[in-house]
């Protein structure tokens, strides 16, 4: 008996890596137990391009008694095909619940093929950003991510899959026996994010506020200062935080307090040090960029810094120049 439910476990095992969802050119990708209940599957390091179709955030899962809760489920209609696919991999329990951690499409616009599956899941975000996908950050970022896919957007919209559940600062939700506290700082990676605490495995999912092997965009309503003020506070355990035993950033390898934190708040501390320096000399940023590059040498192999860094020094100096008015 115990070596027939070996064999079909094997059998099992082998055929669902046969299956695993593969991306031509990046390699094969599927969720991972992280912590107790909690898994996740860490997208390609890089920017949203044609070869991995606009799929490169860290969909997550936490599985309950009865269900599967997901957060952020990832880029867009056609790769939420596979995302989906992946999920149901996990446990054949039907997903009940989704949060979305903050305003950019990379991360809910595959909210799409969930609604389809499963019309009744409940979708959590912060109030705010659900006023501000539907007066016109979706539609910003579905062109934005259409053109770097080369067209991959295709079937996200007309309409989108909006998040359905208004959550404000420091609420508690409960999905079947799982405790979440959303934590909303005012002004991070954008003005509508959420970091969310899952009390029962003590898992702290950052969204973009923690980035790891890559950049992302400081938009107009992204703080440089704003974000270095979130991660140190999480690693000072202040402003409500506590200790966790898995840190999942919105991009990038999930792990320990500081192997993960410290290499992006440094980074944003070396910018915005750069960009201090500059605006106390009267220089532009770009004068000063090549010394910041210079500064910058643990982060070359970073994706895309020639092409990020230069603007995220930009917007540090006129947080800079802001703060002197
Ligand atoms: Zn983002």
């Amino acid at each position: 008996m115990k070596k027939i439910t070996l064999l079909i476990t094997l059998v099992m095992a082998f055929s669902l890596s046969l299956n695993a969802w593969k991306i031509d050119g990046l390699g094969t990708y599927k969720f991972e137990k992280v912590n107790q209940n909690v898994w996740v599957m860490h997208g390609p390091v890089m920017m949203p391009n044609k070869l991995n179709g606009g799929f490169m955030n860290n969909p997550a899962v936490v599985e309950s008694e009865n269900g599967l809760i997901v957060i952020d489920p990832g880029g867009n209609y056609n790769v939420g095909k596979d995302i989906l696919k992946e999920v149901q991999k996990i446990s054949p329990k039907p997903v009940i619940a989704i949060f979305n951690t903050h305003k950019h499409g990379d991360h809910w616009f595959a909210n799409k093929n969930f609604v389809e599956a499963y019309p009744d899941v409940k979708i959590y975000a912060l109030t705010y950003m659900i006023e501000q996908v539907k007066e016109s950050a979706a539609d910003l970022w579905y062109d934005i991510l259409n053109r770097l896919t080369g067209g991959n957007l295709v079937g996200s919209n007309n309409p989108f899959a909006f998040p359905n559940t208004g959550v404000d600062h420091k609420e508690i939700v409960e999905v079947d026996g799982q405790t979440f506290i959303m934590r909303h700082p005012a002004r991070g990676h954008t003005d509508t994010d959420l970091l969310i605490e899952h009390v029962n495995s003590k898992t702290l999912f950052l969204g973009d506020n923690l980035m790891k092997g890559r950049f992302g965009a400081f938009d107009f309503s992204s703080s440089l200062y704003g974000n270095i003020e979130i991660l140190e506070n999480v690693i000072n355990k202040k402003d409500g935080y506590g200790e966790y035993n898995l840190y999942v950033p919105g991009h990038g390898p999930s792990g320990a307090l500081h192997e993960t934190l410290d290499p992006f708040l440094n980074y944003m501390k070396i910018v915005v040090a750069g960009a201090e320096k500059a605006y106390a000399n009267d220089m532009e940023s770009y004068e000063i960029k090549p010394e910041v590059m210079d500064n910058l040498k643990d982060y070359h192999s970073w994706d895309d810094i020639e092409g990020q860094m230069g603007k995220h020094l930009m917007k540090a100096w006129s947080e800079v120049e802001a703060r002197d008015e």
